[in-house]
């Protein structure tokens, strides 16, 4: 059994303030973000991570605080790290230009409380200037609540401009869990079915219609294409909670290659980047659900998993046809993303699988 720390992040509004708290927040902003550039400019010149001696030598007029030019600084490090990094690993690099930040903030600089009767909450926050807390109401709603009983509430905050210059406040929430490790199934993540799993249960056939007539054709970004994945998203979700219950340990498979188009399976369909994102996204989403029923995930390496025979290990690409898997050798036969599931239970290898009936129930599909 595994203790994991798990984290989530929620969104709430500093909208129930008034216009002056609200400036505050927009002058501060401006400040914080000419510091952040500040920093990254001098680190990026002379190549080197800044220390808290540009803090002392700032030299730009500013009614910030050291202690908050100090957290712009730590921010300013964090995005040079990264940049270093992708330098010494060769890739060409250009000076980043700080456009929307989040403001990363610790424990010295705000008060989180108990609100009275109007409202659930006080932020309060350090105005560098006069000394004082500059407070902005704020409202619990249903799906944050229960994150205030049983979770801690992390000490960095951050305080955050959505495009439609509104303000919210994002706070984190951990929580240790116990993983426990349950029998495993083999878990297939794919686009003409979101799951097939090693037990033959196929869940999510509808999510390859949902991105081909709701979300391609819709322009990227648009209004009307963000509604359509929101919609997608909790489809996504409505199936991965039928799907991972608790009873069982998902296996998953490792996709690395996934982005660059290895696995052909994800190489021919239509958009591979989204793809690429559903994939991803579901990933994520498994092991949130795991953590939350109290379940061990594991992840295996991808190995042949479309080609490969359960039954008696014969991999050939030619015992696959689309959606049917049919082995050329000893002719067993399943639906192909049962097989998948099956082969990547398989290659966590904790036990022998006895292999799965080589007449399915479900053969609607062996003529598409
Ligand atoms: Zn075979």
């Amino acid at each position: 059994m595994e203790v994991k720390e798990i984290k989530r992040s929620l969104l709430f509004s500093l909208e129930l303030a008034n216009r002056g708290k609200k400036k505050f927040l927009d002058e501060l902003w401006e400040e914080y973000k000419k510091a952040l550039q500040y920093f990254i400019d001098r680190g990026f010149a002379e190549e080197k991570l800044p220390t808290y001696e540009e803090v002392k030598n700032y030299p730009y007029q500013t009614w910030l605080s050291k202690r908050y030019l100090g957290a712009t600084l730590v921010q300013a490090v964090e995005i040079l790290k990264s940049v270093f990094q992708k330098k010494k690993r060769g890739k060409e690099v250009s000076k980043p230009e700080v456009k929307k930040v989040n403001l990363k903030l610790d424990k010295r600089f705000y008060r989180f409380e108990k609100g009275n009767n109007s409202f659930d909450f006080w932020f309060r926050l350090r105005d560098p200037e006069g000394q004082r807390w500059v407070s902005f109401p704020v409202k619990n709603y249903d799906y944050a609540k229960r994150y205030f009983d049983g979770w801690e509430m992390a000490l960095d905050i951050e305080l955050l401009m959505k495009r439609n210059g509104k303000w919210f406040l994002k706070l984190t929430f951990k929580k240790r869990v116990e993983l426990k490790e349950k029998q495993p199934r083999g878990i297939d993540i794919g686009y003409r079915k979101l799951l097939a799993l090693s037990d033959g249960q196929v869940f999510g056939r509808e999510v390859k219609e949902i991105i081909e007539k709701r979300i391609l054709p819709k322009k990227q970004g648009s209004k009307r294409f963000k509604k359509a994945l929101h919609f997608l998203k909790t489809e996504i979700n409505r199936i991965l909670k039928q799907a991972i219950d608790g009873t069982f340990s998902p296996v998953l498979e490792n996709l690395k290659n996934l982005k660059r188009g290895k696995r052909r399976k994800w190489s021919r369909l239509v958009n591979r980047r989204f793809n690429y994102w559903t994939y991803s996204y579901v990933l994520k989403r498994i092991k949130e659900l795991c953590e939350v029923a109290g379940v061990q995930w594991r992840i295996v390496p991808a190995f042949n998993t479309s080609r490969s025979c359960p039954q008696c290990g014969y991999v050939d690409s030619a015992n696959r046809d689309r959606e049917w898997f049919h082995c050329i050798r000893c002719g067993y036969e399943n639906d192909a993303d049962v097989v998948g599931a099956v082969n990547i239970l398989q290659r966590f290898g904790r036990e022998p699988i006895v292999p799965y009936p080589a007449k399915p129930p479900f053969m609607e599909n062996k003529c598409l």
